[in-house]
């Protein structure tokens, strides 16, 4: 499957847990509650463990194409490529200059 966003720097927002075995993620939407828990990841350092969970965590999550916030799908308007609020914007600005 291809990526979602493949120029987008994977930055959502996120905690972190580590054991000696490995590292957890979970990341969130920039706008609700929506969390997103990986499996534990065995990797040498958090970089690595990130890098080793992206392609996952890339399906839950999405990035703004216009402000880079790293949103859930009920959050990201698939058509514009954007967040909700992105969107809404474009919208307006589109009504101003349309008078
Ligand atoms: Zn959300
Ligand atoms: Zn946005």
């Amino acid at each position: 499957m291809r990526q979602k966003n493949p120029d987008i720097v994977f930055k959502p927002k996120y905690t972190l847990k580590h054991m000696d075995d490995g590292y957890q993620f979970t990341f969130y939407c920039a706008y609700c509650d929506y969390c997103y828990t990986t499996g534990w990841i065995s990797a040498s350092s958090a970089e690595e463990a990130c890098v080793l969970t992206e392609k996952e965590a890339r399906k839950a999550f999405n990035g703004c194409h216009c402000c880079g916030k790293w949103i859930c799908n009920d959050h990201y308007d698939m058509q514009e490529m954007m967040c909700v609020k992105c969107a809404q914007n474009e919208l307006m600005e589109d009504d101003f200059s349309g008078k």
